[in-house]
């Protein structure tokens, strides 16, 4: 599953291939990704339009169009950009393809259709951890509210912060010296101190590590710089063996020695 850092890059990389460019020819394969709108409405509203810009808002990446309008595409669980010659055959369980003027098509494609395609409407309005707004007071909030919660399920919650999932989680509770399975009642301010700097460093230290890894692409995804998560039985990178366990039904992985 994208996760902040993932969706971020996909924004910029997009802007990049799209930014500019006519889109000549809409074509949708699969109804659920534009409804409520019918297809044919949803075609002669996007076709013809230039994409002026490309961004990440919450989990979601906002198009803008040069005459003002907004696409709003979430990839949800399984979704998948793709950016190929127009002459190539679409890709199996593609939902949707923009063909622009260059001989290039951006496909959209997610087998299980629950990719979303919504015309002017407004992103989620979820605290984003990579902006001004995340502040320490908002955080030890968050944590304060929830002294029975375990610290990886209050960072998943995704009604408190928006595009940490269970790997980043993990990356974020290792590089703050803290358990996943920690509960929130029992953390000092120091290290809630700490928890609150490893979310923000840890995701934008993500960003430029996954902008060179993708070198410009949309497809796939770019995990080589996960210190702990992913790692089941593996070694912390000063070479602790790993332990695992649940929290909040994921599958967690941590150091027992460098977390306490
Ligand atoms: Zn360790």
């Amino acid at each position: 599953m994208p996760e902040l850092p993932d969706l971020e890059v996909l924004a910029e990389n997009l802007d990049k291939l799209t930014g500019g460019k006519k889109i000549k020819k809409v074509v949708v394969l699969k109804d659920k990704p534009v409804q409520p709108l019918p297809p044919a409405e949803f075609i002669s509203f996007v076709e013809g339009k230039i994409i002026k810009s490309v961004k990440r808002t919450g989990k979601q990446q906002l198009f803008t169009f040069d005459d003002g309008n907004t696409l709003l595409v979430h990839l949800m669980l399984h979704g998948e950009l793709h950016y190929l010659q127009a002459a190539e055959p679409l890709p199996a369980y593609a939902v949707a393809a923009f063909y622009f003027a260059e001989n290039k098509v951006l496909v959209f494609k997610d087998h299980t259709q629950w990719l979303k395609l919504r015309l002017n409407t407004q992103g989620e309005s979820v605290m984003d951890p990579v902006t001004k707004k995340f502040t320490l007071q908002f955080f030890r909030k968050l944590i304060q509210d929830k002294p029975k919660n375990a610290v990886k399920e209050i960072l998943l919650n995704q009604e408190n912060i928006t595009g940490i999932g269970s790997a980043y989680a993990d990356e974020i509770c290792y590089n703050a010296k803290i358990r996943p399975q920690a509960c929130a009642g029992d953390l000092e301010e120091k290290d809630i101190k700490l928890l609150f700097h490893a979310v923000v460093d840890t995701l934008k230290d993500a960003v430029r590590k996954i902008k060179k890894g993708m070198a410009g692409n949309i497809t796939g995804e770019f995990t080589e710089h996960f210190a702990v998560h992913g790692k089941k039985k593996g070694k912390c990178p000063l070479g602790h063996k790993l332990e695992t366990v649940k929290v909040g039904g994921r599958g967690s992985e941590y150091c027992p020695i460098c977390q306490k």
